[in-house]
């Protein structure tokens, strides 16, 4: 007896788990990259007080277009990266993962191909089988630094006409030098296809790291997405958005459900806008913890990848989930993730790292704590 019996679901959707990361109720959440810090009193005032406001038109159909909050996101990254973008250039949805969704849907589907390079974000290949997109996979290097010559290799032997990258990537932190993006933007372009830079993190990157954003004037074939779920500490409004030319973000209306963008939603992300600087304001510390967490682990002999994210991936463990629980059992919740062996952390408030860095310094003088 399947589970899905007498239901005529997919063939190819019957093997799986929906997918996530185990949500516990523990006192140390080190696991989804979230920011640690919640809203000031002051934010959270007049973010009640908008959706308030939006409240009292709820017996209407919200703004299709949300042209004011993409005026407000494109003037963000204005002000973030030196971007000069018009709102049209700016698509939004529910999360970043539902604009990701969106550009497969507008450009990938049944007959045409997604590439990306493991490992990465797991999140790309449920994209491709949800829009019945055939999923392909070149390989980062040892350091999960990318070799330009042989991602370009992939792209002209498989022809996709979809392509992620996440820069810095998830799970390992790695950014892409800017030359690299370029080199892809520039061979996806004469193929006819669509360079997708997941900037999730992109906010965290560190000095010196050119933003994506920066070639979009020269590629109408690239998109560069971003989420207020992470740096912008935003996770439960549930906003990503992305930029890229005109042409683009237009095919991407064909697609989106009608009102996909709640009232209530537009309301809480432009509040969210006007408070990017108290928002945000923490980043900065929560890179100097990231890079003292990457000393720190090497410190203790353990392997850690340079992160450009409020991650850092570590290892190698000889058994990463009996880790992964002792930590647990502390009441730290990390992610097991990546390749076999790494673990990853995310950065938290100082009270929290504490707690993560206690946790694993005794597990590390058990047997559970074997290195490979
Ligand atoms: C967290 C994350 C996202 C953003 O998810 P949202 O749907 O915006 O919350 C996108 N890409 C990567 C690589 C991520 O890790």
């Amino acid at each position: 007896m399947g589970r899905f019996d007498g239901l005529p679901i997919r063939d190819e959707l019957k093997a799986f788990e929906p997918y996530g990361a185990p949500q516990l109720d523990v006192p140390v959440l080190l696991n989804v990259n979230e920011n640690p810090y919640a809203p000031s009193e002051e934010t959270v005032a007049d973010i009640a007080n908008s959706v308030a406001a939006a409240a009292r038109g709820l017996n209407r159909y919200p703004d299709r277009e949300f042209l004011e909050l993409r005026a407000d996101l494109a003037a963000y990254l204005g002000r973030e990266s030196g971007a000069q973008l018009t709102a049209e250039q700016i698509w939004a949805a529910n999360g970043s993962n539902e604009v990701m969704l969106h550009l497969l849907q507008a450009f990938g589907g049944p007959g045409r191909k997604a590439l990306s390079f493991a490992p990465t974000y797991s999140m790309y290949p449920e994209y491709a089988r949800d829009t019945n997109t055939a999923w392909v996979t070149g390989r980062r290097a040892e350091d999960f630094t990318l070799d330009q010559s042989k991602a370009l290799a992939a792209i002209s032997r498989h022809r996709p006409s979809v392509v992620l990258l996440a820069s810095p990537n998830n799970p390992t932190g790695t950014a892409l030098p800017i030359q690299v993006v370029e080199a892809l933007a520039a061979r996806t372009a004469a193929i006819g296809a669509v360079l997708v830079v997941d900037e999730a993190y992109g906010e965290f990157r560190r000095a010196g790291t050119p933003s994506a954003l920066s070639l979009l004037p020269s590629y109408p074939n690239l998109a560069v997405a971003r989420t207020m779920s992470k740096a912008f500490a935003l996770a439960g409004g549930r906003v990503g958005y992305l930029a890229a030319s005109n042409q683009l973000v237009d095919a991407l209306r064909i697609v989106r459900l009608p009102y996909h963008l709640s009232a209530v939603t537009q309301a809480v992300a432009r509040a969210a806008l006007r408070h990017s600087g108290e928002l945000l304001s923490r980043v900065e510390q929560l890179r100097t913890e990231r890079d003292e967490t990457v000393t720190w682990l090497r410190g203790l002999g353990l392997r850690a990848v340079d992160s450009d994210a409020n991650f850092v991936l570590f290892g190698l463990f000889a058994d990463r989930h009996a880790v992964w629980q002792a930590l647990l059992a502390d009441g730290v919740l990390i992610r097991e993730t990546g390749p076999d062996g790494w673990l990853r952390v995310s950065i938290g408030t100082g009270a929290e790292m504490a707690a993560f860095r206690a946790s694993l310094e005794r597990i590390l003088k058990t047997d559970t704590g074997r290195l490979l």
